[in-house]
């Protein structure tokens, strides 16, 4: 049997064409922190853009512009329900959770004073530090991060590195290392009446957990739809309309100005002083399809069964000696980061790619966080609503029989 007992996993695997083509039809994808796969909606969606709505959006106005220009405006509007926010004003097509971190890092640092503090964590993902050392470096910022053992952010002891001089805090939602979420609602109530903007990298959570900004309550919040079944090189960024609208843009260009002399711009008001030229509009449709085809499924069914999944992984690895399991089971976001003493990771790696299991190896773009728990690379193993307990059985299996043979 591979479904449990609360979602059929078969039936939504039956959605993603990638795993019915011949070369993929042994394939366990155990690589989704990295990317999911697309539904055919998605797949579909893009494909009819460009089969009948292909226009660049609001300069012209013939048929095609308008009808490309209301496909975008309509997925932005989905984008704002899905992420809870009170206007489609609030809501940035970017091309990433990357690229919206620098679009923070950019425009806040404008009103940014050499000494102002901004707090991180050991356990961001590089997205989230390297654009923060940048401004930092230029403008002479001091960056603190929230207290940690061995990487892992002790998160209720945020306020320890608060001070009158913190502008800016900037956390993720969920380690894409180690699966651990982070306890927003703790860290709401830590932040609670205190003059700094607060950012979320909501990266990992997205795939997981519906994502509300009201409920949340932070100042600005990132994803990108390829971690969510949606297509590459269209992302999200949530801000608060009142903050963005005091926000200088980060890159100029057509498309969010509203008018230009040769000596001065002014700029178009919200959302679109923030997306100059332009924007992945195939990709844009295909968020709208992802975002459609997550509205259909019973999240929290699908979130008990990866959650299921990740629990059997845990428990039937937790008792091999030669393997160390970094990651725990509870509050975590489909996750599993091992390491063993006895063979390099990429050891391991190879003998599951041989048998078309597909995981990841290094530091997961969170070098920090790695080197404090005292480790080079671990290997990944992330999950997704389309794995099964198939899947999980031809890991563990895999795992047991590469490690009998280092005996
Ligand atoms: N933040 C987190 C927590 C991530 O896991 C990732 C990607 O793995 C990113 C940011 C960057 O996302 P993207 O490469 O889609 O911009």
């Amino acid at each position: 049997m591979s479904t449990s007992p609360v979602f059929d996993a078969d039936h939504f695997k039956s959605q993603f064409p990638l795993f019915s083509q011949s070369e993929n039809r042994q394939l366990v994808y155990l690589d989704n922190a990295a990317t999911t796969q697309k539904p055919l909606v998605v797949i579909d969606a893009i494909r009819d853009f460009y089969l009948h709505s292909n226009a660049n959006t609001h300069r012209s106005s013939h048929r095609l512009a308008r009808r490309a220009t209301e496909m975008v405006e309509r997925v932005r509007g989905q984008a704002a329900d899905f992420l809870g926010a009170a206007s489609t004003r609030e809501i940035i097509f970017t091309r990433g959770a990357t690229e919206g971190l620098n679009l923070l890092a950019h425009s806040l640092s404008a009103d940014l004073q050499a000494g102002d503090e901004i707090v991180l964590t050991t356990a961001e993902h590089h997205a989230n530090l390297v654009p923060w050392q940048m401004v930092a470096e230029r403008l002479g910022l001091v960056i603190r991060y929230v207290p940690e053992i061995a990487g892992v952010p002790q998160f209720e002891r945020l306020p320890e590195v608060l001070s009158s001089r913190t502008r800016i805090v900037s956390m993720t939602a969920g380690s894409n290392a180690l699966g651990f979420r982070t306890d927003l609602q703790q860290m709401r109530k830590l932040l609670a009446d205190r003059e700094l903007a607060w950012i979320v990298d909501a990266a990992q959570l997205a795939a997981h957990s519906a994502v509300d900004v009201k409920t949340i309550g932070c100042d600005f919040l990132v994803c990108s739809a390829h971690k969510f079944y949606g297509p590459s090189g269209i992302g999200l960024l949530y801000g608060r309309a009142d903050l963005l609208d005091t926000l200088p843009p980060w890159q100029g260009g057509g498309e969010m100005i509203a008018d230009v002399d040769l000596h001065s711009s002014h700029y178009a008001a919200l959302p679109h002083k923030f997306e100059p030229g332009t924007s992945s509009l195939a990709a844009i449709a295909g968020l709208g399809a992802a975002i459609d085809f997550l509205n259909g499924q019973d999240r929290t069914a699908i979130a008990a069964h990866e959650q299921h999944l990740l629990s059997l992984i845990h428990k039937n690895l937790g008792d091999i000696p030669e393997i160390s399991l970094l990651s725990r089971p509870e509050n975590n976001l489909g996750i599993v980061s091992l390491v063993s003493d006895r063979c390099a990771p990429v050891d391991l790696m190879q003998w599951l790619d041989g048998k078309d299991i597909a995981v990841r190896v290094g530091h997961h773009c969170a070098q920090p966080l790695a080197r404090a728990a005292g480790h080079t690379a671990t290997l990944r193993a992330s999950l997704a609503g389309y794995n099964t307990e198939d899947d999980v059985a031809q890991f563990v299996a895999a795992v047991r029989e590469f490690v009998q043979q280092l005996d």
